[in-house]
Order: structure tokens, then C-alpha cells, then sequence
């Protein structure tokens, strides 16, 4: 029987798990094989997801499972993601909807982040989460590599109301070696629809001299799309596969992202610390709206809100954000 999550569409039965290994076939039905079994539920700055245009300043409740449906070689999660996940079961935590929603409430969470693996290969028990979260009132957001068939795209756009999409790179070489997929088309498909559907913000994790040549063609997709997505072009950390990698030149990428900055207004750069490239720019007149502080792979933070009823406060341009600014500490918002 076919598992219809993502684009592999394994063939699931007997010992067959797919190649996210997170799926089985159960009389005449794919189930999942560790329902409402987490890896994590910490507390981030929404900033360090990261999400620069939804919620900003709020504070995140973080979850994420096991198993994963690409093989991205320099990946920062593998030893979540890339290792089988029965052999981890043991130090996942179990907890029902209404328990993860109530934890996120008592914490003064603002909302819930799907962010260590990928959503895909946990869907039903992230639909039962999100039943609970929306009778609470916290928004659900996610990381997603967005390999997914079309009908469970419009699964994740149920479920989460903000969502980030790693945007990997486009050449079938580079899709094929660094990423584990045969083809970057239905990611691209997946980008449209979820931003006709959701809040979508982009990542591309940069790896000079691999995919920096693509930034110009990613740029031109992304301002076809909507030329309002925000882009997080992100210095890779090269990890898993890739620790003996050279770390990405920050002048040389940014100097490659002058003709994307043209194209888009919402360009960031980071993943390093005291990056000058976190503030969001009012696209009419080069005010400051939204300035931020990136402490590199430990996160991101806002640092001052300017923004007057999420305008800019010298022009009145429009910025786009979803959902309100939010106190880190306040009882407002969304509790
Ligand atoms: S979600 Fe997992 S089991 Fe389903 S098609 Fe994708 S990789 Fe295969």
C-alpha cells in the first residue's frame, strides 16, 4: 500500500517503513508507528526558528519527533532525524494533544513550533495537536523541506498557520548529492500553494561554491511567487556529512545577494553572530521598522519594534507581518 505523505510515495507493509522509516501499513491503513511520541518541547525566541515576520518577540514552544523523508548531507539534526527511529523511542516523551497545548499555555507560550525534523512524517499526530491548539488559541508553525505530495501540503496548511520551507537549492545534481531527492519540482509546487494558504517565510542554507550560484534564480522564483516572501539566506554550519567543509565566506555571500536584494525586499543573511544583515528595511524608504540581534546557530533576537499598527513609522508603508508584535514576557496576545 502506498503512503501518500510526501513525494517518495513508498510502498509500505510488513517491514517496510518508507524512507522516512516513520510510517506503517496497518490493515488496509498507513498509520503512524510513534503517535504523539516527542523529542523536545523547549522554549525559543520566535526570531530563532527562525520567523522574522510572524509574531515578533514571542515565545515559541518547540517540538519536533524523529525521522526525516530527505538526506540532506551537512545536516544539523541527524542524530534526531537521520537515525532509525525505533532505536530512540526510549527517550521520547509521550504526550497527548491536550498535554502539549496545556504545557505550551503554562509556559506562556505564544504558540508552537514544529522545528528539530520534518512535520510531514508525524501529519496525524500534528492534526490532533493542531484541534487542541486552535480550541486554546495558539497559532502552530513549522520548518518543512516541503517534499510533500500536493494533498498533504494542504494537510500541513491545516495544521499550521505560519511555516518556514527550506529551500534547499535547484540543480538536480545538487538535489540528488547533497540533498537525497530526485527532483526540486514538487518543492517548488509546494512553495506556491502554501503561500496562497499560509504565512511563508524561505531559508536556503548557503554552501559556497555549491549552490551560491543559484541565489539570483532562487531570488527570481521567490519574486514570482510574491515578491513580499521573506528569505533567510543562511551561512551553512556544515555538520553530519560535511564537518570537514570550509565555512562559507561571509563577504563573498553576501556580495553575491546585491541583484536578490533588488528583486526582494525582505533579504536577510545570518546564521552567524552579530550579523548585520537581521533588520527588516521599510521597502518604501529604508527606515528600521524591525532591528534584531543574531547570536549565530544559538539564535536570534528582537532587539527593538518600530513599526506603528504594522506600518513603518516614518512613510507608513505597509510591512508584512502576520500576526501581532508580542511581548516575550507580556500576559497578552494569545494568553
Ligand atoms: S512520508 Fe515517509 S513513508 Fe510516506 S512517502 Fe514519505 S518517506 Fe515514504
Amino acid at each position: 500500500m502506498k503512503c501518500n505523505y510526501c513525494e517518495w510515495r513508498c510502498e509500505l507493509g510488513g517491514d517496510s517503513y518508507g524512507v522516512c522509516r516513520m510510517y506503517q501499513e496497518e490493515d488496509g491503513t498507513i498509520t503512524e508507528r510513534f503517535p504523539h511520541k516527542w523529542c523536545t518541547y523547549v522554549i525559543s525566541r520566535v526570531e530563532s526558528v527562525p520567523f522574522y515576520h510572524a509574531y515578533p518577540g514571542s515565545r515559541s514552544m518547540t517540538i519536533g519527533t524523529t525521522g526525516c523523508n530527505m538526506a540532506c548531507r551537512y545536516c544539523v539534526n541527524a542524530f534526531i532525524a537521520k537515525e532509525e527511529p525505533a532505536t530512540l523511542q526510549d527517550t521520547m516523551y509521550t504526550f497527548t494533544p491536550a498535554e502539549l497545548v496545556q504545557m505550551a499555555i503554562k509556559r506562556g507560550c505564544h504558540n508552537i513550533v514544529f522545528n528539530v525534523n520534518e512535520p510531514t512524517v508525524s501529519l496525524p499526530s500534528l492534526l490532533e495537536v493542531s484541534k487542541e491548539a486552535r480550541l486554546a488559541g495558539i497559532p502552530m508553525g513549522c520548518l518543512t523541506n516541503a517534499y510533500t505530495t500536493e494533498e498533504a501540503t494542504e494537510l500541513l496548511a491545516s495544521v499550521f498557520s505560519f511555516v518556514n520551507i527550506s529551500l534547499k537549492g535547484l540543480a538536480a545534481d545538487f538535489c540528488r548529492e547533497y540533498v537525497g531527492i530526485p527532483d526540486v519540482k514538487p518543492v517548488l509546487r509546494n512553495i506556491k500553494t502554501l503561500a496562497s494558504l499560509t504565512h511563508v517565510e524561505v531559508t536556503t542554507p548557503v554552501i559556497e561554491s555549491v549552490n551560491d550560484k543559484e541565489l539570483d534564480q532562487i531570488a527570481a522564483f521567490l519574486a514570482d511567487v510574491d515578491k513580499e516572501i521573506p528569505w533567510h539566506v543562511f551561512r551553512l554550519l556544515p555538520e553530519y556529512k560535511m564537518k570537514e567543509a570550509e565555512y562559507p565566506n561571509i563577504e563573498a555571500i553576501n556580495g553575491a545577494l546585491e541583484k536578490s536584494r533588488q528583486l526582494l525586499p525582505y533579504v536577510y543573511f545570518h546564521n552567524f553572530v552579530g550579523s548585520d544583515w537581521v533588520n527588516t528595511l521599510c521597502p518604501q524608504c529604508g527606515s528600521a521598522v524591525i532591528e534584531r540581534f543574531s547570536l549565530g546557530c544559538g539564535g536570534d533576537k528582537l532587539d527593538r519594534y518600530n513599526c506603528r499598527n504594522k506600518a513603518c513609522p516614518e512613510c507608513g508603508y505597509r510591512i508584512k507581518l502576520h500576526g501581532d508584535r508580542i511581548e516575550w514576557n507580556g500576559q497578552g496576545g494569545q494568553l
